[in-house]
């Protein structure tokens, strides 16, 4: 059995309960883990407490050199790790190896920025004198990072490591399904020197253990990634309490497909877009607006990439030309894929390729990787963010109508337009409603990039040095009573 990380040591809950984790390609348990309850937040947050202070007044080089010698600790782990991953989420090696080494470029990026945190100057006018202004950043303290379990790992990474960059201790909480490759890799980085109590993982459920986290009062700043409606749940939570909060929420990316294309490459990044990681992405496209005048030329080389993926357990490779995609995460959310897609048929949809459970595979939550046609904008696929391989194509014949349709939605995390019409990639730039807009380019998000979304998609950004702001508190201070003396002997004597 797996335990909680807090300071340096491995802790078990008071109560006693724990939580299994299930392989979702097997349903078999691959381990157990403490089920926290507030007593065990409320140890763990001590811990971030406790540490806080020198932390925050240890040089920002030395922060970063231990944050870089654990980086290169979890690099030597990394196909242990992959491993770890695979088994608890379901995602083929390959794409387990690329989180691990995502999170490892995120986590360098962070400790390069530690020492390159700047305040600001003011000159101030003297109506109360000569004085000085200046903008100092102070870390916000204690925070919560609360992750989901589609990206255990780069989403853990996107909020350590700007907060300890800029100073503070952290408490993660993983999702209640995928904690075992978290729990590792948090070993590692404090086996690596970061001293106890900086870096803590407490297990358990969202709904008690998160919502304990999120209320404790000595918790300053909450960084959430998530759904939609557990994002409503945590302003409930935090608001009161004024807490500072970043939310990453659900998304439904739209992708417009001009006539002037790339028809190869907007196949090709809108097929891993869609259908990496089996669809459980926040950013993936989700619904595309084809061109009447390309629409059966891209969709003949969308369906031929498409076809390509066979569903089966990650550990295994796939036989070439064959791309090896795991299962849903959880029975519950391969029957709302299917619901939703049931939904669009019932409305009128119709079904390009795949469709339903793989034969052969009713142990396990696969699905097959599916196209639709023909859904109306109002159903569920539209409405409701699609969190697995699903994929309804629809025809445009204006670059207007593409516009207003792709911003008929909740939603607005990403979204992208193929074409080199350079009018148009302006359009969509500008009228675009999300965070995001890529230009011939699957949907990814880059380190170096602030990332985040606009209406139902949240609030504030992670990545990019912007991230580092929401992890540091500004703070105005003046200095005054700074005239200079006529007279040097005063002068030099007061010096
Ligand atoms: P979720 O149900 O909202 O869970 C996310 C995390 O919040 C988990 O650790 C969960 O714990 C915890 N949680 C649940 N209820 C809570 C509460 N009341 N208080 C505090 N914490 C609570 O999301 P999910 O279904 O696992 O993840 C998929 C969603 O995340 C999708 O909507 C996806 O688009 C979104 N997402 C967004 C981004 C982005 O950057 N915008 C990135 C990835 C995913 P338990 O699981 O243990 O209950």
């Amino acid at each position: 059995m797996a335990q909680m990380l807090i300071g340096h040591d491995e802790v078990a809950v008071v109560s006693g309960r724990t939580i299994e984790v299930i392989n979702p390609a097997t349903e078999e348990v691959v381990d157990t883990v403490p089920d926290a309850g507030p007593e065990d937040v409320e140890a763990a947050v001590a811990a971030a407490q406790r540490a806080v202070g020198a932390w925050a007044h240890t040089d920002p080089d030395e922060r970063a050199r231990l944050m870089r010698a654990g980086i290169a600790r979890v690099r030597e782990h990394q196909q242990e790790i992959a491993d770890i991953l695979v088994r608890e989420q379901g995602k083929p090696t390959a794409e387990a190896l690329g989180e691990v080494h995502h999170f490892l470029h995120g986590m360098e990026f962070y400790a390069d920025l530690a020492s390159k945190i700047r305040g600001a100057y003011a000159p101030l006018p003297s109506t109360l004198g000569p004085s000085l202004g200046m903008v100092i950043k102070r870390p916000v303290g204690v925070v919560a990072a609360i992750v989901p379990y589609n990206f255990p790992l780069t989403l853990m990474g996107t909020k350590v490591g700007p907060a300890l960059a800029a100073g503070n201790t952290v408490i993660v909480k993983p999702a209640a399904s995928t904690p075992l490759s978290t729990l590792r890799v948090a070993q590692l980085l404090n086996e690596a020197g970061l001293p106890a109590g900086v870096l803590n993982v407490i297990t358990g459920a969202g709904s008690v253990a998160g919502e304990a986290l999120v209320t404790h009062p000595a918790v300053r700043r909450v960084a959430f990634t998530g759904g939609s409606a557990t994002g409503r749940r945590i302003i409930e939570l935090a608001g009161p309490q004024f807490k500072r909060l970043t939310l990453e929420l659900g998304g439904s990316d739209p992708s417009i497909v001009c006539p002037d294309a790339n028809l190869d490459e907007a196949a090709r990044g809108i097929n891993i877009g869609r259908f990496f990681n089996a669809g459980q992405a926040c950013l993936a496209a989700k619904r595309v607006y084809v061109f009447d005048e390309v629409y059966d030329a891209f969709m003949g080389r969308l369906v031929e990439r498409v076809s390509r993926y066979e569903p089966g357990e990650g550990w295994v490779k796939a036989q070439k030309p064959k791309i090896r995609m795991g299962p849903l995460h959880t029975a519950a959310l391969r029957d709302t894929i299917q619901d939703q897609l049931q939904d669009a048929l019932d409305r009128g949809a119709r079904v390009v390729y795949g469709g339903g459970i793989p034969a052969g595979r009713e142990r396990g939550y696969f699905f097959t990787p599916t196209v639709i046609e023909n859904a109306p904008h109002d159903s569920r696929v539209v409405r409701e963010e699609v969190f697995g391989p699903l994929l309804p194509v629809f025809r445009v014949k204006t670059l207007s109508e593409a516009i207003r349709l792709a911003n008929d939605s909740i939603y607005g995390l990403g979204s992208s337009i193929w074409t080199y019409n350079i009018k148009w990639i302006n359009r969509a730039a500008q009228e675009l409603e999300a965070g995001m807009t890529w230009v011939n380019q699957l949907h990814y998000g880059y380190d170096e990039l602030p990332f985040g979304g606009v209406k139902a998609s949240g609030q504030g950004r992670e990545h990019g040095p912007e991230a580092m702001e929401y992890y540091l508190e500004p703070k105005s201070v003046v200095i005054g009573d700074l005239a200079i003396p006529d007279d040097d002997t005063e002068d030099s004597t007061q010096q």
